[in-house]
């Protein structure tokens, strides 16, 4: 035993599991629960907020940084957001750092500064100068209005002390109000604050120091510095290194990661960025600074966290979006158990779509995240026989949860292999996380005993003898009236997603939702992409070392590789593509494409396909008819259910369930079929 109580048992992440004694607090291993906004803190019930740390506390995570916490209400990220400023603040938080302690965990506060990037017409910055993602116009900040900013986070800092927490993270990257002073781009001054680097960095080195004397010596800070802006003008890697010491020697603790402005237009999370792909940039710090540094972004497995710190990129790991996937994930690693971490496929689908949304972050994979005080798995009061049809993304998410909690089940599924959709969507480049979901997906029919029953689909006849029957068949694609369908050229996107079926030099794309998008991705490459392949991946998006480039932002831009067909995509909509794509990715779809040269044509009317092509016309004026030339043409013309299994149960009048694209095929996607099968399974 060590002196956590943690048993040293030979384990295959030595590094990751081994404690960080930093003094006045030891971590137990390497593991830090990354800063999200999940919107719990604004929601007001402060045990779900206390439970959803709580329950990542029991889970073994070394520390936990909160979600950002506004210092004032000029800086917070959105008019109301979560404050530590009242005794009733402090109060609500004090809540919450109990229960972690009581579960065995240590909880920093992270304090967050918008400045321009704060969605109200009261935001302040070092400069008038709008951001591009923000419609308000920020107010420059004068003197006395500097040092209230300064003295109000330092006050925060003292206010979490007070309110029970470990520590506190001073967020000074991702393009908030501290790295907008530090760079030229947002700091235009020419005063103390501004010209120099020296004065430049000396707001947030200022709030390092007075943070450190609000708090005393005994308490963590950790500051988040940004080693990769992204953007043009960024910060040159000198300045990161200068930052960096000075930060150490005003008193930070710890020095995070922080990769990228919000306003880049290079994606840092998303699911197409590969993993560790920029742990790179934060070796460059050690040896630089005395103090740990973290690495952070697209790490979501214990192998690539141990990878990291045994080839020396960093001291500790930064996790975050895995913890909404897995609250138990440092456990399972510890007790050889890595293969049930439920795995975060990067999509954002439920989390920061959400944020966006102003909906309270869940997550695709794990809907009990943020809603654990709500959603349980309890041990069934009757052990039912339970017939789940279809092993989609519904179905088995139905499954696993209702065997777990003691139900008999047998998963029918008509094809050999499980996954329905899924098994699509991780053939598109970019995808490759889909992968890892559906070997999770295998690990857990095994471990909760679902009886899995490949390449049979029963009839409703065959289905009499059980206790509960879940539809869960899925779709079928849909197929439009249209002349010349029946052509060879004509395929369907299983037929190019599932079936190996070969696309010549020139395809038409009919219909650009998620799956004419994820057709277009596919086709566009011929040896499955870059994203796993970092250099490649970084050649790709215009991204150089921070030493040869301010920023890391190559200023040729980004050299694509060049596409492996000629690709049109079609809808009859008018107006933008690619609407019903996720809020924080759909833009990254977009760029790739229109980097591959993609040709989007909206506002069509179909007319016939031929063998030279399909027959249009435009913007609805049947004068204007254009060929768009393809020897290929591939509909991805959405879904209908595939409802027949529940209408034979219908006719006989027997009860069943549908759930997931059997009952509802429009506007459906992976992370409703997941929610509706895991909610279904758990009130059984
Ligand atoms: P979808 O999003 O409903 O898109 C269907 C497309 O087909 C639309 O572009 C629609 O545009 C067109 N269409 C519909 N009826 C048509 C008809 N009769 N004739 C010709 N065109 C027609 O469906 P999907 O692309 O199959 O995706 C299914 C679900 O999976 C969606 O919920 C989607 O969000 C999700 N998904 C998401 C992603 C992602 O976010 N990257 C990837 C894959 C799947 P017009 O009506 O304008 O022509
Ligand atoms: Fe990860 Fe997607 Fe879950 Fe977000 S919704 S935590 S990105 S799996």
């Amino acid at each position: 035993m060590n002196k956590f109580g943690h048993e040293l048992m030979s384990s295959s992440y030595p590094k990751l599991l081994a404690p960080l004694e930093l003094g006045f607090i030891d971590l137990p291993n390497r593991i830090v629960m990354g800063s999200m906004h999940t919107g719990l803190e604004e929601f007001g019930d402060w045990n779900r907020v206390a439970e959803f740390y709580g329950e990542r506390a029991r889970g073994g995570v070394g520390l936990i940084v909160t979600g950002g916490i506004a210092p004032n209400s000029e800086g917070a990220v959105f008019p109301h957001a979560a404050g530590l400023c009242t005794q009733e603040d402090i109060d609500n938080h004090r809540f919450v750092t109990d229960r972690v302690h009581d579960c065995g965990g240590r909880i920093a506060m992270q304090i967050l500064h918008a400045g321009r990037y704060a969605y109200g017409p009261n935001c302040v910055a070092p400069s008038p100068i709008k951001s591009p993602i923000s419609p308000f116009q920020p107010r420059e900040l004068d003197e006395p209005g500097i040092e209230k900013q300064i003295s109000d986070i330092a006050k925060t800092a003292s206010n979490a002390r007070e309110a029970g927490y470990d520590g506190v993270e001073v967020m000074g990257s991702e393009g908030y109000f501290l790295n907008q002073f530090l760079v030229e781009r947002t700091n235009k001054r020419s005063d103390r604050w501004g010209g120099s680097y020296a004065n430049r960095m000396r707001l947030p080195v200022e709030v390092m120091k007075r943070s450190r004397k609000a708090v005393g010596k005994d308490f963590l800070i950790i500051f988040r510095l940004s080693m990769l802006d992204l953007v043009p003008d960024g910060s040159s890697w000198d300045e990161v290194i200068e930052l960096a010491k000075a930060v150490e020697a005003a008193g930070a603790d710890i020095i995070n990661t922080g990769i990228g402005w919000h306003e880049a237009t290079i994606p840092t999370i998303a699911t197409r960025v590969p993993r560790r792909a920029f742990s790179w940039v934060t070796k460059k710090l050690i040896g630089k600074v005395g103090i740990p540094v973290m690495a952070s972004n697209r790490i979501n497995d214990p192998e690539t966290a141990e990878e990291i710190l045994r080839e020396g990129c960093a001291d500790l790991v930064s996790m975050a979006r895995p913890f909404l996937a897995d609250a138990d994930f440092v456990n399972k690693a510890k007790q050889g158990r890595a293969r049930e971490i439920t795995p975060c496929i990067a999509c954002n689908q439920a989390c920061l779509d959400h944020t966006f949304s102003n909906k309270v972050s869940t997550c695709m994979v794990n809907p009990r995240a943020c809603h654990e005080t709500e959603l349980q798995y309890l041990q069934a009061s009757r052990a039912k026989s339970i017939a789940v049809v279809g092993a989609g993304p519904a179905g088995i998410s139905a499954a696993v949860v209702a065997a777990e909690r003691g139900h008999s089940v047998v998963l029918f599924e008509k094809s050999d292999r499980i996954g329905g959709q899924l098994k699509m969507a991780a053939q598109i480049p970019g995808k490759e996380e889909f992968r890892g979901l559906l070997d999770w997906y295998e690990v857990e029919i095994d471990r909760t005993g679902v009886d899995l029953r490949l390449s049979v689909m029963p009839s409703a006849e065959d289905l009499s003898a059980f206790d509960e029957i879940i539809v869960a068949t899925g779709v079928s694609p849909r197929v439009p009236e249209l002349a010349g369908l029946e052509l060879p050229s004509v395929l369907t996107y299983a037929q190019i997603l599932s079936e190996g079926a070969q696309a010549g030099g020139r395809v038409a794309i009919i219909g650009a939702g998620g799956i004419g998008f994820d057709v277009a991705e596919f086709l566009a490459e011929d040896d499955g992409g870059v994203s796993e392949d970092v250099a490649a991946w970084l050649a790709e998006w215009g991204i150089s070392d921070p030493e040869t480039h301010r920023g890391g932002v190559v200023p040729d831009g980004p050299s694509p590789r060049p596409p492996a067909r000629a690709i049109t995509m079609l809808q009859r909509k008018p107006g933008k593509f690619g609407r019903s794509l996720g809020k924080t990715t759909g833009w990254i779809h977009r760029a790739s494409l229109k980097r591959k040269n993609v040709r989007m044509v909206g506002g069509v009317t179909y007319r016939s396909i031929g063998q030279e092509g399909v027959r249009v016309f435009v913007n609805g004026e049947t004068n204007r008819e254009m060929l768009i030339e393809a020897d290929n043409v591939v509909i991805c013309a959405g879904q209908v259910p595939e409802r027949s299994l529940a209408d034979q149960l219908a006719a006989l009048g027997r009860n069943h369930h549908v759930i997931g694209g059997a009952e509802k095929a429009e506007e459906l996607d992976a992370k409703s079929a997941v929610d509706q099968g895991t909610r279904l399974a758990a009130r059984l």
